[in-house]
């Protein structure tokens, strides 16, 4: 497995493996790398000949320094990770390769990058759009894989990629969960003994709406007060928000006539936690 660390070397293997007529997929994370990760990557060999995975936690995208600071970066243990799945070249850039003195140029997302995420986090999209701009230029992938656990995300990236006319196919995969339902997240390490058992109550409460929207419930203030009343009954737990959108405009629902996405946010002490699940069966 090949590792680079700057946008030129990684951006040559590229170009060898195109001209050589190999699809490349590609995996951007922050490392601290667990199973959704590791799914997100054999996803992308489902798609592709080889597969890049890239490890930057990117300090544009973080509105808190302290949860830069504090943003698990175990490199040895995520490079073993990669190699065991299969991966051919792991991109791990260092800051001053990604962010040279001078550097000056965003990327500008647009409207859906507002709400929920946008609203909680100043600037963070901006430092998301900006990051997977670079990484794809120097990747260079056929398909990028994104989580549906970042809901928001994978959103503002697939329309960055239409509106800037990006050569790269995005797709989008399911959350993988601990057994208890809490969805993995690098932040889930941070979570005291106590705070990870009471994270629970936030799959517990999305289960509660998408439960009553299988049997027949489609106004969004039933729905969310279904899965509020499980949230605020947990003390830890401290609710940011939580919100049903419609699933491609990310627009606040009323009533759900068309596919929906239930989207929330919530603190358990300095660690704050996002989940989501999809309102789109049939009506019964
Ligand atoms: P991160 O390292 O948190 O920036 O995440 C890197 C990628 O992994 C993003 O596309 C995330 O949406 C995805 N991801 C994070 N957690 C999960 C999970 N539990 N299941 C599936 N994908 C995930």
């Amino acid at each position: 497995m090949e590792v680079f660390d700057h946008p030129d070397a990684m951006a040559a293997w590229s170009d060898t493996q195109r001209s050589l007529g190999r699809r490349i997929g590609f995996v951007p994370t922050m490392g601290a790398l667990h199973e959704g990760h590791l799914a997100l990557m054999g996803i992308a060999h489902q798609h592709a000949d080889v597969v890049v995975a890239s490890i930057f936690v990117n300090p544009l995208q973080f509105d808190r320094r302290d949860d830069f600071d504090r943003y698990p970066r175990p490199i040895d243990g995520d490079l073993h990770a990669c190699r065991d799945v299969g991966v051919a070249a792991v991109y791990a850039p260092t800051a001053a390769a990604m962010y040279p003195p001078g550097f000056q140029t965003h990327v500008e997302p647009g409207s859906l990058a507002d709400p929920l995420e946008g609203a909680g986090r100043p600037g963070h999209f901006r430092g998301v759009t900006t990051v997977v701009s670079k990484l794809l230029n120097a990747v260079r992938p056929h398909v990028a894989v994104f989580g549906q656990k970042d809901y928001q995300q994978l959103a503002v990236v697939r329309q960055m990629v239409r509106d800037l006319d990006m050569a790269v196919t995005i797709i989008g995969a399911p959350t993988v969960r601990e057994g208890d339902g809490l969805a993995l997240s690098s932040r889930n390490q941070r979570l005291t003994a106590t705070q990870r058992s009471a994270a629970v109550c936030v799959p517990h409460g999305l289960d509660a709406a998408v439960a009553a929207y299988r049997t027949g419930e489609r106004s969004a203030e039933a729905l969310m007060a279904s899965a509020r009343s499980i949230i605020d009954a947990e003390p830890l737990a401290r609710l940011e928000y939580l919100a049903i959108v419609d699933a491609d405009t990310l627009d606040t629902v009323d009533m759900i006539e068309r596919p929906a996405r239930l989207v929330t946010a919530v603190w358990f002490g300095e660690v704050r936690l996002i989940d989501n699940m999809a309102l789109d069966a049939p009506a019964p």
